[in-house]
């Protein structure tokens, strides 16, 4: 009996991943990254769940980061400067995801030595001081991060991974472990979200979403008037640093040494946007300066 029960689920499950893939093809021609629809493994975990619990837990950090004086205040140079970038790239995320006209997007920096950064589903984004000062990083490549974490929000690789994973256990769990534990979270910061970080460790995006933010979060940053050949240089400074100490934020974003390649290998539609923004030609475009990191 419970046999033809699991069979039954098995079978919906089947149904629903089949009607979210039917979807008419795109003929509308784009500039930049072309945009793709979305993993159909999402199905299983619901945008409003997965949200729900993505916004519990970024306020509890931020509540937690505050009463330890790890919370950057509104005055702080930094975080005007990650908040100023925000407000560039967020009028560009609709593009990639129509639902973020809605989102109540939020910015926070907060001290800590950690190498990393993130934005949570529903635009709830974190910066770490360790991230801005040990790679030395201008706002080009702060939109570069930005972007790229944007980037998986705003395709949902969170609600992917959740959804891969309700579909293997076909099991309903609820989505907080797994919504945090992507992060990479600084215990230091917050036990609670810690506790989550630990059973979240082998939940991270896979290379395909890695390589799939790389580019639309260039994309993004290139529309708001950011060089996206801070790209390059910021992924070059990040494997140097990582050879001195290993970074969280690559422990949480698996990447191989074919990144920085890739992110070459689409300039040729990178850059245009980039100088459209700048109402210049590409031609024109001074060379990407960077600060070195000894
Ligand atoms: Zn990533």
């Amino acid at each position: 009996m419970m046999k033809l029960k699991r069979i039954a689920v098995l079978l919906a499950l089947c149904a629903a991943v089949g009607a979210a893939g039917a979807r008419a093809p795109q003929t509308e021609v784009q500039d930049g990254i072309p945009v793709r629809p979305m993993s159909r493994l999402r199905v299983f975990a619901p945008a409003e769940q997965v949200e729900a619990q993505a916004r519990q837990q970024y306020t509890a950090l931020v509540s937690k980061a505050q009463q330890q004086g790890a919370l950057a205040p509104a005055n702080d140079p930094d975080a005007q400067r990650l908040r100023a970038v925000a407000r560039r790239i967020i009028p560009f995320a609709t593009r990639w995801n129509p639902a973020a006209a809605q989102w109540d997007w939020q910015v926070n920096l907060l001290k800590s030595p950690q190498v990393n950064a993130f934005c949570m589903p529903g635009g709830k984004i974190a910066f770490y001081t360790g991230i801005i000062n040990q790679l030395k990083l201008n706002d080009d490549e702060i939109a570069a991060i930005m972007g790229h974490e944007m980037a998986h929000a705003l395709r949902e690789h969170s609600r992917e991974q959740f959804g891969k994973s309700a579909a293997t256990s076909l099991l309903a769990r609820g989505a907080g472990a797994i919504v945090s534990g992507i992060f990479g979270i600084d215990p230091r910061v917050t036990d609670t979200v810690a506790q989550y970080g630990a059973q979240g460790l082998a939940l991270k995006y896979s290379r395909d979403d890695e390589r799939e933010a790389d580019l639309i979060g260039l994309d993004l940053a290139a529309r708001a008037g950011y060089d996206p050949r801070a790209g390059v240089a910021l992924w070059q400074k990040m494997a140097s640093l990582n050879k001195a100490q290993p970074l969280e934020i690559l422990s949480t974003h698996p990447a191989g040494p074919e990144r920085v390649r890739q992110i070459q290998d689409h300039m040729n539609v990178l850059l245009p946007l980039y100088a459209r923004s700048k109402g210049t030609s590409i031609n024109q475009l001074p060379p990407y300066r960077t600060a070195s990191l000894n």
